[in-house]
């Protein structure tokens, strides 16, 4: 799982519950504050209507208690006669209560009530009627007429008004100072009532309101609602019913009630109002209920908005602290991954990342630095400081790509050194090395020096010099018009390494072979393009060395072919599929065999017949002559055994010993083994060398030459005439006999200088005292020619040409004179 994700799960619940837990206490605190605040509000509301109405009670009492201290009450409360009484003082008195009123309206009635319960003098609010005449029958007025407080306080239902009222009286105790004695005590002279309408109490109960749910109620002493709003009015049953047994007598504690409607619940609040009325503030429920929700709502969003808030503040942080940083760093440790050694690392902090960035611009610095010396080492060859064969590949490969496009030549330039094996066994491997550095130093110099010959345009920038292997190296030139541009610097390349070299204060010479291979021409790919120049390079040096060789289409044919060869040798000899023919030697004079020479044969199962002359060579390169010469020298030793066993006259058998088995020194030993094993003599076997291969071993040849004389084998130098022969070895080497080239016979009756060769081999021979064989003898005319001078043994398909065992076996007596006839 990403970090990206892991911190997003590790952030989630790290900010979720935490903010959880304080959104639900946040909610509770919240939740109980409320309900408090909506209890206190619905307590305050009807203790302040409680207050109010108390207040309008009190200062009723007190006025009643100051109109009643009135001298014109006290004169009236006394007066006896009713003209005074009721002419003079009523309508003053009357004028009082009106005044009265006037300022203080809801004193609906004021009035004198005699002590009998008679209302004597009542002054009642305009639009009123009075519909009694005396209190006497009230239910009150016993209480009245005992009570000993100084104002009486009643709540009344009033029939003139049809509505609850304040009932408020004070006695008028006085005496008359006219009439009365001084110390007589004061009598009861009858009470000064106010009644007090309680429309400010329906107006509060109206006006206000608890909440948006809830209502006041005022009630009378025994519980009956005397107001509630018209709104409200469908809870006064069950209010009712709750305060028949639920008045409060205790209004000091604010408590509450419970009040059921159906499903709606109400706290039930009461305040205490005069006249043991009761003020009550409903507070529902769902108001509580509601505002929680409410409540719950806005904490939910805000907890909500409040931990996206968080978690995105916090993951905004963590990601520039850590997250970034390590997605930069990761891309960097990618980038770097795939090869680019220099990635973009954009921290700079003084933080562990900080550090870390440090680490890893430190660390990829280190890389390129590595990969730029591991590159030079893996596309340049140590010794030479040259580009080596992979660089050199990878760079062909490109300019190839280029010439495509740009229809372009190429020319590759195969340089292997002249037999610079024998520099490095006669000078030592640290001397090779020297040479090779100075070479590659030429070579390079080569391509640079433009001052040589004004028709080369060398060198192009994109030219290359190269080390492939050993002494191998390359060279690339690019966009060539034509051939000529390679002989060119092939030519160059030729003559500067004419001058010799000093090695170790030792002048040492060294020459190169050239193959040259063109782009398109010879080959469309880069591994053509080397093979084909390796190819031509070998052509140059079959053809003797130090020169240059274009590659042709014939020297590629004639590879294949030689590989083929190659790998058919292994299974033939391995499948027995070699055999032996022997063509005698011919003494003219005598028409006697004098010698027979074994001929290697190969029929090849899927090549056919193959000529030693094309299968020996390859049998050399491969090493595979070794095994061949062994069974050549086992098979001849048997035939003889066996030629022996039906005739007494079994002459010398040749066999032919390739250059390379010469170098070896146990051929000696080879023969001697097959020799000892059929019984032989030495005398019986002749070694056939070419010029050639005496040639490079002389000293090697010599001993072992020396040998194999020794031991009675007769040698003979065959194909004599085609080497490079130095007639020096003639007279040092062990040597028997020489057998002129077929290629001189075969001329020999038209060409007057083969006549002079001829002669002067004969008359080398004869000071010598060497035997001369003739080869390739095919006509009469030939025949006759080595007659006359006196060139007495000949070989060739004239006389006989070469045969299976069994049928020389037949010719062993045979006279050949007869087939000279
Ligand atoms: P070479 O040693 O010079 O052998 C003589 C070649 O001349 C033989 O060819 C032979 O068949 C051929 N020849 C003989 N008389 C005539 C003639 O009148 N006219 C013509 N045109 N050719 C004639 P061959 O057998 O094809 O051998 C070719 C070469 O292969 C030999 O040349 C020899 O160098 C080599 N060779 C053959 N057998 C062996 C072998 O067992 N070991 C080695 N090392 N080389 C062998
Ligand atoms: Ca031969
Ligand atoms: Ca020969």
């Amino acid at each position: 799982m990403k970090l990206r994700n892991k911190t997003l799960i590790f952030l989630i619940p790290l900010i979720v519950i935490p903010m959880t837990l304080i959104g639900a206490v946040a909610f509770f605190k919240l939740k109980n504050l409320t309900e408090h605040q909506l209890s206190t509000q619905a307590v305050t509301l009807v203790e302040q209507i409680s207050g109010y109405v108390d207040n309008k009670v009190s200062t009723a009492e007190a006025n009643l208690l100051l109109l009643a201290d009135h001298q014109l009450v006290k004169q009236y409360a006394v007066a006896i006669d009713d003209t005074v009484r009721y002419e003079l003082l009523l309508p003053h008195l009357l004028d009082v209560f009106n005044k009265l009123q006037k300022s203080v309206p809801h004193y609906y009635e004021i009035k004198f009530i005699l002590p009998n319960g008679y209302e004597d003098a009542v002054w009642l609010e305009a639009n009123l009627e009075n519909k009694h005449e005396s209190i006497r029958n009230e239910v009150f007025f016993d209480e009245m007429s005992n009570s000993t407080l100084p104002v009486y306080t009643r709540l009344i239902y009033d029939e003139n008004t049809n509505k609850h009222a304040i009932f408020l009286a004070k006695k008028i105790i006085v005496n008359s100072p006219a009439v009365d004695a001084v110390n007589k005590p004061a009598k009861l002279r009858g009470y000064l009532a106010i009644t007090l309408s309680l429309d400010h109490i329906r107006e509060q109960v109206n006006r206000n309101s608890i909440g948006n749910f809830g209502f006041l109620a005022a009630l009378n002493n025994v519980g009956q609602i005397m107001h509630i709003p018209d709104s409200s009015k469908q809870y006064s049953d069950d209010l009712i019913s709750l305060f028949q047994s639920n008045i409060a007598s205790d209004f000091s504690q604010p408590s509450f009630i419970k009040l059921q409607h159906k499903d709606e619940t109400f706290r039930i609040y009461q305040g205490k109002l005069p006249a043991n009325m009761i003020l009550i503030g409903a507070l529902a429920e769902k108001e509580i209920t509601n505002n929680s929700i409410a409540l719950g709502k806005i904490i939910i969003s805000i907890s909500l908005i409040a931990i996206f808030v968080a978690i995105f503040f916090a993951f905004i942080t963590l990601r520039s602290i850590i997250l970034r940083p390590i997605d930069l760093l990761t891309s960097a440790a990618i980038s770097i991954g795939q090869g680019k050694h220099t990635p973009d690392i954009d921290i700079k902090r003084e933080d562990e990342i900080g550090d870390l960035a440090k680490t890893f611009i430190e660390m990829s610095n280190n890389l390129n630095q590595m990969h730029r010396e591991v590159n030079y080492t893996a596309n340049h060859d140590g010794l030479t400081g040259l580009p080596n064969r992979s660089m050199f590949t990878a760079y062909l490969k490109k300019i190839l790509t280029i010439a495509e496009q740009k229809q372009q030549k190429v020319a590759l330039l195969f340089i292997d050194l002249d037999d610079f094996k024998s520099v490095n066994d006669t000078l030592g491997h640290k001397a090779g090395d020297i040479l090779l550095q100075k070479i590659a130093s030429r070579l390079s110099n080569t391509l640079r020096d433009q001052s040589s010959s004004a028709k080369v345009t060398y060198p192009k920038a994109s030219d290359l010099v190269a080390r492939l292997a050993g002494d191998e190296f390359v060279i690339l030139l690019n966009d060539v018009e034509g051939p000529w541009e390679a002989t060119a610097v092939s030519d160059r390349v030729i003559n500067i390494l004419k001058t010799p070299f000093d090695i170790e204060h030792n002048q040492t010479f060294v020459s190169c072979s050239i193959g040259i291979s063109i782009y398109p021409d010879d080959a469309t790919n880069d591994n053509d393009l080397i093979q084909f120049s390796d190819i031509a390079m070998y052509h140059a040096k079959e053809q003797g060395k130090n020169h240059y060789q274009f590659y042709a289409q014939k020297l590629n044919d004639d590879l294949q072919k030689r590989l083929k060869i190659n790998s058919r040798l292994r299974h033939s000899l391995n499948e027995g599929n070699f055999n032996l023919v022997y063509q005698p030697k011919i003494n003219i004079n005598t028409g006697k065999i004098t010698g027979l020479e074994a001929l290697m044969r190969w029929n090849d199962d899927e090549l056919g017949i193959i000529s030693p002359a094309d299968f020996i060579p390859i049998a050399e390169e491969s090493g595979l002559i070794t095994p061949l010469t062994e069974w050549l020298i086992r098979t001849t030793c048997l035939q003889i055994k066996e030629w022996q066993s039906l005739n007494n006259n079994c002459p010398p058998v040749s066999i032919n010993v390739s250059s390379i088995q010469f170098k070896r020194r146990d051929l000696p030993e080879m023969i001697t083994t097959a020799i000892n094993q059929h019984n032989l003599n030495f005398n019986q076997i002749e070694i056939e060398l070419t010029e050639t291969s005496l040639l490079h071993n002389t000293s090697e040849a010599g001993d072992i030459l020396n040998s194999l004389s020794d031991m009675g084998i007769r040698i003979s130098l065959d194909d004599f005439g085609t080497g490079y022969s130095s007639l020096h070895y003639l007279n040092t080497l062990p040597i028997d006999s020489l057998k002129i080239d077929k290629s001189f016979i075969t001329n020999i009756v038209s060409d007057d200088q083969e006549h002079a060769i001829i002669d002067a081999i004969l008359a080398i021979a004869i000071a010598l005292d060497l035997e001369v064989v003739a080869e390739g003898v095919e006509t009469r005319e030939q025949l006759n020619f080595l007659l006359r001078r006196h060139c007495d043994t000949v070989q060739g398909f004239y006389l006989s040409k070469p045969k299976p065992a069994n049928e020389i076996a037949e010719l062993l007596d045979h006279n050949f004179l007869e087939n000279m006839m």
